[in-house]
């Protein structure tokens, strides 16, 4: 097995089993519906991480916002 398809079946287990990429950064956060990300403050609701516009979850911003400003490099609320 190359090295590139032991990296692919890695990511497919982590995404599958116990990480999911950040849906604001895209790191490798926790597995979980409410996990939070301490990498963007980001924290994940199962409403938000659906509805990019939805305003009323756990976070002040809504995940379109808060992709915005991570990229611009301002904390997300
Ligand atoms: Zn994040």
């Amino acid at each position: 097995m190359n090295t590139r398809w032991r990296l692919i079946n890695r990511a497919v287990y982590r995404l599958r089993y116990t990480e999911k990429p950040c849906p604001v950064c895209g790191h490798w956060i926790e597995n979980h519906p409410f996990a939070i990300c301490f990498h963007c403050m980001w924290e994940c609701d199962p409403v938000c991480d659906k509805r990019h516009n939805y305003a009323g979850g756990p976070n002040k911003m809504t995940l379109n916002e808060a992709r915005r400003a991570y990229r611009k490099g301002i904390p997300v609320l």
